[in-house]
């Protein structure tokens, strides 16, 4: 088994290079099933003054992904699950997207309609009505601000993080969005107010957010597209982190707020943040309840047809770290590696 990312990458550097791809394919067997690549954003990172690494891939490298997906797999939709997941002659792929960023429909869709490909976009309903800063983007958008040349708060950090250059800056805003998905829902609200005082920035005017989401006409032009829409709640807060009727509302409304706007109904949600720790048997229980029969997680794995859970669909994060032949080797032998 490929246990490190290290290991990895110079297996599927090995895989994809050189002629040891059938013989390794032929030692670890077909695989069957379906693989679910998931996407946030879609374009140049250097250009954001919010969360970098929710790029996923630049616009070439998202049209060279969907055409590899295209040219080798079965690029299957919601209604294709029940198929291809009880088919055990499956070799099927799908393509998520998070969130509901106005990139997905600007820079990603032309792409799939360029290849006939359909893909399932997760939509965060509350973003979409009252354009919010998520809290990621606003944690980084108050570091980048920030003028200060370290950044200390030794509430939560024993270590100032210092703001010198661009990879120092990256770490510090991924060690705070570590600690802020960590702590309950109910403090998350003052955590940004705290560090927007420490930062000298204080909360992100609303003016710096222009249009960073879609619109529900460009989501219904998708949908007319035969893109897939999911649910993704309507404030993504972490779950597991919120009480039960918290967790009810946000899975609920979700639901009928996108099935109003499209008129017809909706089955697959995708759990914000979507770790192991994210959602709960009840986030589960909660999901089925309101009427949604897939759920997708984020954790890495894939899903073959022996053994999935409906409520816990794996998905592959595409990242800046999936390289050409990574990405390749996760769809063609995902039982090697599908691993976060
Ligand atoms: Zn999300």
């Amino acid at each position: 088994m490929v246990t490190t990312t290290g290991t990895r990458d110079i297996l599927a550097n090995t895989f994809e290079r050189t002629g040891t791809g059938s013989l390794l394919s032929a030692t670890v067997g077909r695989w069957n099933g379906l693989v679910v690549f998931n996407y946030h954003r879609i374009g140049n990172a250097l250009e954001s003054s919010f969360d970098r690494a929710l790029f996923s891939a630049s616009q070439d490298e998202f049209e060279q992904q969907v055409r590899f997906l295209k040219r080798n797999f079965d690029i299957v939709g919601v209604e294709d699950l029940p198929r291809v997941l009880h088919d055990a002659s499956s070799q099927a792929v799908m393509i998520t997207f998070d969130d509901g960023y106005l990139d997905n429909y600007e820079v990603a869709f032309p792409v799939l309609k360029e290849y006939k490909a359909t893909a399932l976009f997760f939509i965060a309903s509350g973003f979409l009505d009252d354009h919010p800063i998520a809290w990621w983007d606003e944690v980084a958008w108050m570091v980048r601000m920030c003028k200060l040349p370290n950044l200390q708060w030794k509430e939560y950090f024993e270590e100032p993080f210092p703001l010198k250059s661009e990879p120092a800056i990256a770490e510090a805003i991924r060690q705070l969005l570590l600690k802020l998905k960590s702590i309950p829902e109910s403090e998350a609200a003052g955590f940004l107010t705290q560090l927007g005082a420490i930062t000298g920035t204080g909360r992100c005017p609303e003016d710096v957010l222009d249009t960073i989401w879609m619109s529900w006409d460009m989501v219904r032009e998708m949908r007319r597209s035969g893109m897939d829409i999911g649910g993704h709640t309507v404030t993504h807060p972490v779950l597991a982190n919120c009480p039960t009727e918290q967790q009810r509302h946000e899975i609920q409304q979700s639901k009928l707020r996108i099935e109003q706007e499209l008129a017809e109904p909706i089955s697959a949600f995708s759990y914000p943040v979507g770790q192991p720790d994210s959602f709960t048997e009840e986030t589960k229980q909660i999901l089925a309840e309101a009427g949604y029969e897939w759920g997708f997680s984020f954790y890495g794995g894939y899903c073959p047809t022996s053994g999935f859970d409906p409520y816990d669909l794996k998905r592959m994060p595409v990242e800046k770290r999936v390289h050409r032949n990574l990405f390749r080797s996760i769809a063609k032998l995902p039982q090697l590696f599908a691993k976060k």
